[in-house]
């Protein structure tokens, strides 16, 4: 048998590197986590926590007080001439700051006993070994959490895409009371907005474009409803922006290395579901560690990701076709059943069938529209 530092080394510190290092912490494992950057990192996002990813944080452990962040009912599509919106079937989402959310996961992680190096670039692996700057450590299992621009993917020689689209995300907050209940999606041409209330007078402004030169002041005059709400607000942080990918790779791991979170493949951001397929992944990734066995994982990574992949894929229509967008949006204020139901399956509330059976519908609507 061989001797090891760590049983299991995590490269990257962002939701999903502290997500997998909680979980197999908790299977028992000695863990050592290690990020260039230390805490509260922040990055750009809409910052809305789906119902499901509260769930998954909960089967790992992690506390979300009630007092951090602020709560949302649902999700609502807004276009040019149509409004529909649809609560969640059961419970709330959480809006929350990045780097609160930050904050609590390192916490959870210590708590937990995992081994963090903060402030540690990881500059090559080559089999159990990785280089963190000037030293070596040997791991068991290598997880590679290290982001969409995954180095750890490159390394282990996992970098081969099935599928790419790429668009552009910027992020900025205003401190304001938040008028609404609901996760706010405004469609245009070529864009949206997205607005998550993250605290009792803060919200957080998203926008997602195809064309990265645009820029939030750009996009707003596309928006006059959104731009008189936030006529004369003041904006609590300058913008802060990120390459969107939707990527799916051919694999997720081979031998003793598995890939999570973004660096494992990305569904677009405006399906709000990165951090909670992340959460997931985690619980999956340690049952398999424990098994000894990393197919196990990709069984269950590809199964996780079919529901939010048919999602973005639908909203990445709406995105590129006026004709469907303006026709989805027709139907779906028409039938909020059909909506009920989309959202209920987003957050893994209806089974597959039932899922499926209200696409069709959905995709007779929008062709008789
Ligand atoms: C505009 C936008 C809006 C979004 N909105 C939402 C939303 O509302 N809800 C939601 O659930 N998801 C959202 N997402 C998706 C979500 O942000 C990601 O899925 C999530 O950040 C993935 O976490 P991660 O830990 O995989 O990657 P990251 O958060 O990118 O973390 C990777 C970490 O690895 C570290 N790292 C990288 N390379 C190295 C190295 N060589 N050595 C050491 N450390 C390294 C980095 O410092 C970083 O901390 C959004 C994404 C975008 C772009």
């Amino acid at each position: 048998m061989m001797s090891y530092d760590t049983d299991v080394f995590v490269l990257g510190g962002g939701p999903a590197g502290l997500a997998a290092a909680i979980a197999a912490r908790r299977r028992g494992f000695r863990v050592t986590l290690a990020d260039a950057d230390r805490p509260p990192i922040d990055k750009a996002c809409g910052e809305g926590l789906m119902p499901d990813s509260l769930t998954a944080a909960a089967q790992l452990g992690i506390h979300i007080p009630d007092d951090a962040g602020h709560p949302f009912r649902g999700i609502r599509f807004t276009g040019p001439a149509n409004s529909v919106e649809a609560p969640f079937p059961g419970g709330v989402g959480r809006g929350i700051r990045r780097t609160t959310l930050h904050s609590l996961l390192a916490d959870a992680a210590a708590d937990a006993g995992v081994e963090m190096l903060w402030g540690a670039a990881v500059t090559g692996m080559d089999g159990h070994s990785v280089r963190i700057q000037s030293s070596t450590l040997t791991a068991r299992w290598i997880v590679g959490a290290d982001g969409g621009q995954s180095a750890a993917r490159r390394w282990a020689g996992l970098d081969e895409i099935r599928r790419e689209s790429r668009r552009f995300g910027f992020r900025r907050h205003y401190r304001m009371a938040p008028w609404s209940e609901f996760v706010e999606i405004h469609w245009s041409e070529g864009c949206q907005f997205y607005v998550t209330p993250v605290a009792e007078d803060e919200v957080c402004l998203v926008l997602m474009s195809r064309d990265p030169h645009q820029r939030i002041d750009d996009a707003l005059p596309l928006f006059p409803a959104i731009r008189e709400r936030l006529s004369g607000v003041q904006a609590t942080t300058s913008d802060r922006g990120a390459f969107a990918a939707t990527r799916r790779l051919k694999r997720v791991a081979r031998a003793h290395i598995a890939l999570i979170g973004d660096a494992s493949g990305t569904i677009d951001a405006i399906t709000g579901e990165g951090i909670c397929l992340a959460f997931q992944q985690s619980l999956v990734l340690a049952a398999a560690l424990e098994a000894g066995d990393l197919r196990q994982y990709e069984a269950a990574h590809e199964q996780l990701s079919r529901m939010p992949v048919f999602m973005a894929e639908f909203m990445l229509m709406m995105d590129r076709s006026a004709w469907i967008r303006r026709r989805a949006l027709h139907a779906l204020s028409v039938r909020p059943d059909l909506f009920r139901t989309l959202l209920a399956g987003h957050v893994g509330a209806v089974r597959l069938g039932e899922f499926a059976r209200t696409a069709v519908s959905l995709g007779w609507e929008i062709a008789t529209a």
